[in-house]
């Protein structure tokens, strides 16, 4: 009991720091309530991401100077597939709840399928939904956007060509049938979601659903293994970058970094004398690259370090966000802290939640307008987020959701006393058709 209790107290403590930025319970009217999720998906199989079922998903993006065609994921597919583990998830872990704080037995799994969505679940109050029968449509508050490769297309996509060869020894050339494009494994896309005016309970219901989800694009059950590395949690009065600015960023930084390495080379050899010599022979033969050669190199290169992409996305993450006036204080799990950021720390000691109360002895001090949450955090986080930590969360959530149901369907809030609403109806074979008794 006490370990258990134990495990949850990161979570615990990461609510209560997330709460200046999230709403207690789901609200009708907009606010400006931002929570930022920067994530690199990271291909681990080859993937199809087409829309016409044969070439690749592109776009021509211009980063520096350089005017480059990369791959392109469409928030619309990363949206879809995040939805459908969504569902699954709800069904797996509360559908008997569900049901209960319906009040009968309508509540049927919830479905893709646009106009047939329930409208009740958290899954469809988070992510939206359009007109139903009762024409009602809920607002989705899941910000996806389009995001882009750091390298080109030529450098990630495989082309294949079929020609059925036959059996013959000799034959002649077939003309070869066009096999879809393949994103090749170890393709990277820098992404940021933004969930806006949302409790603690839907950004951790996010966060879990993206933890899980590994299958993104076409004919999704056969190709595209995906890993999501959760880089960050950034949450403030302000939406954040755009995915496609965090991977221009990347791009640059790598192509600066490998400028670097070329100055100190030639400097090193500058100023030891043993290497004057090829310092100088460097410098005669070699044209001195510049930042637009290195950025073609990054671009053309055949691989990327994951590790090395990971902590460019972060700073350029941050680093945008600054200049855009968004300053995020790092918060973090104490057992991960660890020195070594310009941006004020603070140190959360877990143990500070006593048992039995919610007294946390939070810091108050804070230098920017936002917090944020690193990897090893968030992966704290996670870690304790497990099946029956998600119901709980899923079983707050559906209770939270009363009054924003009631204000969407007036029909529910007249016929059902609010105090049934929410909570557990007293039976569970309740079969009067409430609903629909009411003028
Ligand atoms: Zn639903």
């Amino acid at each position: 009991m006490t370990n258990n209790e134990n495990k949850t107290n990161n979570i615990e403590t990461f609510k209560e720091l997330l709460k200046d930025f999230t709403l207690p319970k789901p609200e009708n009217k907009p606010k400006e309530n931002y929570v930022n999720i920067l994530i690199l998906r990271e291909l681990k199989s080859a993937a199809r991401f087409t829309t016409d079922g044969v070439e690749a998903n592109s776009a021509i993006i211009r980063i520096g100077s350089i005017e480059e065609t990369v791959g392109k994921m469409f928030g619309r597919k990363q949206v879809a597939s995040d939805r459908r583990k969504a569902k699954a998830l709800q069904r797996t872990l509360f559908t008997d709840e569900m049901k209960k704080a319906i009040g009968d037995d309508e509540w049927d799994g919830c479905t893709m399928i646009v106009t047939k969505m329930c409208q009740k679940c958290p899954e469809c109050v988070l992510f939206g939904s359009a007109a139903s029968d009762e024409g009602i449509s809920i607002t989705s508050r899941v910000m996806y956007d389009e995001a882009y490769t750091i390298r080109a297309l030529s450098a990630i996509v495989q082309e294949y060509f079929q020609n059925a060869p036959g059996d013959d020894y000799s034959k002649k050339p077939t003309s070869g049938i066009r096999e879809p494009d393949f994103f090749k494994e170890g393709t990277l896309f820098p992404c940021v979601i933004t969930l806006r005016d949302v409790t603690t309970e839907e950004v951790l219901f996010f966060l879990n659903i993206t933890d899980r989800n590994s299958r993104y694009g076409a004919t999704s059950t056969r190709f595209g293994k995906v890993q999501n590395h959760i880089l960050g949690v950034y949450a403030g009065h302000r939406e954040g970058p755009s995915s496609l600015e965090v991977t221009r960023k990347i791009a640059l930084k790598l192509a600066e970094k490998m400028l670097d390495s070329d100055k100190i080379k030639i400097g090193a050899g500058l100023t030891n004398p043993s290497t004057v010599d090829l310092a100088e022979k460097i410098l005669d033969s070699d044209k001195i690259e510049t930042l637009e050669d290195k950025l073609k190199k990054v671009m053309y290169s055949d691989t990327l370090q994951v590790e090395e992409v990971k902590k460019l996305a972060t700073e350029s993450y941050e680093e945008i966000s600054k200049n855009q006036r968004i300053n995020y204080v790092a918060k973090e799990i104490v057992s991960t802290f660890n020195a070594g950021e310009n941006i004020e720390k603070t140190k959360i000691a877990t143990t500070s939640i006593s048992e039995g109360t919610n007294n946390l002895t939070l810091p108050v001090k804070s230098i920017g307008n936002g917090v944020k949450f690193n990897e090893t955090t968030l992966s704290t986080i996670l870690t304790e987020l497990n099946d029956d930590v998600m119901k709980a969360l899923l079983v707050e959530q559906i209770n939270k959701l009363g009054n924003l149901l009631n204000l969407k369907n007036s029909q529910e809030e007249k016929a059902r006393p609010s105090k049934a609403r929410g909570k557990k109806a007293k039976t569970e074979t309740t079969s009067t058709p409430v609903q629909q008794n009411v003028p």
